[in-house]
């Protein structure tokens, strides 16, 4: 992880909690400068206008990586910079942070194929989204947050459905052209019906990953992560390879038994939280410990239930993966709900916590624009909350 400035974290924390007010001088930088990773619609897509594809994804602050969400009014207003960098953030209270943007990766200049199938998550993984679709919105059981269906609808320009041959070309042209920026291969997706054909599926795009990596020999510095809904027959999850940079998420979203139903109405009814779980125990032993993941959407229940299941997964040998709800254009929660810094001051001081007691880790190693999970393994939020922050609670 890059050195961090004092209170770093704290300041993404707040940054979350209250998304960027983009200014109408920072649009103005966001149309004139070339060769920054954009917004690609490729699964969040937070509320904001026509055109928003000039959104950066993330902006660096403080040598800390967040993600830019914005839902208009905000203590956090982006404006253009008097000198470079080209942006700054301004707290209502009058500090102000230098805001760094970060460049894609060359491969998507070089080749349209790539732009049409990845993704550059937080300058530093690779992301193939396949398929672009879940069945649960067929369903009308789509998880609450999530707004898959709408984005997938308004940039139909991307790739539907991915082959390993698409993963190993990209893949292969990525380590040509940005073989330094590299840190991790994300393999993620809406669902197939078919949950033994949806998991092989994502495997098959994994191994295609791994099998490149091995070959142009970066299978050390660079990890490779799945996250997918896991397969009705257990038997499959003996496809996870013996690669030791490989981890696999199946994701439970909230911990609370009540809320999962609520909440994951696709997943309640066709999986169910307790088969969630299994297929996890399951998995946590065929995979070294803590190579297995589960997200939980931090925001959605209260603090003390999220570190409750933060808890007991660890204590599965599975590492929890705590991501700062972010209320997404087309979701059904959208702007409902909005994690307060004090609240998300609670669960990431539980977390941090939890580093100190198990050899958990983040699944995001530095590009987790809205995750807290590496900021928590660093120990961040044990820095004093900067001063001008206590009015934002
Ligand atoms: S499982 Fe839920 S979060 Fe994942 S793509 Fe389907 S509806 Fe969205």
């Amino acid at each position: 992880m890059v050195a961090q400035g004092k209170g770093a974290a704290w300041l993404k924390l707040d940054l979350l909690s209250h998304g960027i007010q983009i200014g109408e001088s920072a649009r103005e930088v966001l149309r004139e400068i070339r060769g920054i990773a954009k917004r690609k619609n490729f699964y969040n897509s937070p509320v904001w206008e026509p055109g928003g594809t000039l959104l950066p994804q993330e902006l660096v602050v403080l040598g800390c990586i967040v993600g830019v969400n914005a839902y208009g009014s905000s203590p956090w207003l982006l404006e253009r910079a008097s000198s470079r960098p080209e942006l700054v953030l301004k707290h209502n209270t009058g500090e102000t942070f230098d805001a760094h943007l970060l460049n894609d990766l060359q491969v998507f200049n070089n080749s349209s194929r790539a732009a049409r199938v990845a993704n550059l998550y937080g300058g530093a993984a690779l992301a193939f989204f396949s398929p672009r679709a879940c069945y649960f919105f067929a369903d009308g059981t789509a998880c609450a947050f999530c707004s898959l269906a709408g984005t997938a609808e308004e940039s139909s320009e991307f790739q539907g459905l991915l082959t390993a041959d698409d993963v190993r070309f990209v893949v292969r042209a990525a380590l040509e052209s940005d073989r330094e920026r590299i840190e991790q291969i994300m393999v993620v997706g809406g669902n197939m019906r078919d949950l033994d054909r949806g998991f092989e599926h994502h495997m098959e795009l994994a191994n295609a990953a791994i099998s490149e990596l091995r070959a142009c020999g970066a299978e050390n510095k660079t990890s490779v992560h799945v996250a997918t809904m896991p397969p009705r027959n257990l038997e499959l999850l003996n496809l996870a390879s013996d690669f030791d940079n490989l981890h696999i998420m199946f994701n439970l979203e909230v911990w609370d038994a009540a809320l999962f139903h609520s909440i994951c109405p696709g997943k309640h009814k066709d999986y169910g939280r307790e088969g969630i779980l299994i297929a996890l125990d399951r998995l946590s032993r065929i995979m070294a410990p803590y190579r297995v993941h589960s997200l939980l959407v931090t925001g959605l229940e209260p603090a003390d239930s999220t570190i409750a299941g933060a808890t007991a997964l660890a204590n599965m040998g599975v590492s929890p993966i705590l991501n700062v709800y972010h209320s997404d254009r087309f979701s059904r929660l959208g702007l409902s709900i909005r994690p307060s810094f004090s609240y998300l001051a609670t669960v990431a001081e539980g977390l941090q916590d939890l580093y100190a007691r198990f050899p958990i880790q983040p699944y995001w190693r530095t590009c987790g624009r809205n995750a807290i999970d590496a900021e928590a393994q660093c120990g961040l939020f044990r820095e004093p909350v900067p001063h001008f922050l206590f009015g934002g609670a």
